[in-house]
């Protein structure tokens, strides 16, 4: 399916049976700052029953995959460090391949990142006086500025550099702070040069590594975020579900450039163990009790479905939005019952 013509997708049987193995984001899908979405556990847990293995997938380089996982066991969702993934181990099997056994690496980041650099073979170094042959670059809450200067040095004197992740926030209870790639934008800013390699979502390393480990064949990507886990899976040709318990509201999503549409939507992940609609995507979209069509640079939604019956209508709304080339600018009610479920979406 060209980025183009993607519409949502009918899954025909309960989500799960059209899979193997569900490659999870954590952040905004399994948990949110540290504390378990609403209902992760059990519906993990019935997916695991059903059949479906998991494998939990993330950009953050700054815990090692057996603290995942102790992580994950905490919060009620058991997890062995095999079905974990993190972009410090998939940047630190990119230097394995193109570096000699114990070449120096300069590493820029957390324990986590030295130790995975260090599981491969290679000899992690924090000067560049020791003249490394490459920079790897990951988030850490220690990074400060003689790191990112010696990393600036190493990549002068023609390092190769890799870079966990671009992610140029990271989300928090007071607000939104430097992630990796703000840091990564201040080494650029010195030296004039891009990182070579940049491994996490959406960028293909970390979701072949996944699929690597996972021994995936039809592997379903989920994510919270339309620019990292669906653009990704859309790189990867891979089919996937957006769930909106993290940063993506219902208007971002009907916004959303094709290269970033996912398969499926749905609240949470018990959307795994549900059957999904397919939706039409053309100026008039209905599904279930809902009909979205286009009115000008509008949409406008008409049915007389219930409240609960929310991400029906959202489906209609998004199969009425990417219709067109342009978002919409604004979502209108054609009646109570609509007007009752856009305030239940966040509409307009
Ligand atoms: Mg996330």
């Amino acid at each position: 399916m060209t980025p183009e013509s993607r519409v949502l997708a009918a899954s025909g049987g309960p989500l799960w049976q059209g899979y193997d193995v569900a490659l999870l984001d954590l952040d905004g899908v399994v948990y949110l700052q540290e504390q378990p979405v609403p209902g992760a556990a059990e519906a993990l847990a019935a997916a695991r029953r059903a059949g479906l293995r998991l494998e939990f997938v993330t950009n953050n380089a700054s815990r090692r995959a057996v603290e995942v996982a102790a992580l994950l066991t905490s919060l009620g969702i058991p997890a062995d460090a095999a079905e974990v993934v993190t972009s410090a181990q998939a940047a630190a099997a990119l230097l394995a391949e193109r570096l000699p056994p114990g070449a120096q690496v300069l590493v820029v980041g957390a324990e986590a990142l030295v130790a995975e650099v260090t599981a491969v073979g290679l000899t992690p170094v924090d000067s560049a006086d020791a003249h490394p042959v490459a920079v790897v670059q990951g988030y850490g809450p220690e990074v400060g500025w003689r790191h990112l200067a010696e990393a600036a040095l190493a990549i002068q004197a023609g390092a190769l550099w890799v870079v966990t992740n671009a992610d140029l926030t990271l989300p928090s209870l007071r607000g939104r702070l430097p992630g990796n790639g703000s840091l990564v934008a201040a080494v650029r800013a010195a030296t004039g040069r891009a990182p070579d390699e940049i491994v996490g979502k959406p960028h293909p390393r970390l979701h072949a590594e996944s699929v690597r480990r996972s021994g995936a064949t039809r592997p379903l990507v989920v994510g919270d975020r339309l620019d990292t886990d669906i653009e990704g899976a859309i790189h990867a040709g891979t089919d996937s579900l957006l769930v909106l318990s993290g940063v993506t509201r219902p208007v971002d999503l009907l916004a959303a450039a094709p290269h970033r549409r996912p398969t499926y939507v749905a609240a949470r992940l018990d959307g795994l163990l549900v059957a999904h609609p397919g939706v039409p995507t053309a100026a008039e979209a209905t599904c279930g009790p809902w009909t979205a069509r286009r009115a000008g640079a509008d949409l406008v939604l008409s049915g007389t479905g219930e409240p609960e019956q929310e991400l029906d209508a959202l489906r209609a709304l998004c199969g009425a939005a990417w219709s067109a080339s342009f978002p919409p600018d604004a979502v209108r009610a054609d009646g109570p019952a609509a007007e009752v479920v856009l305030a239940e979406l966040g509409l307009p």
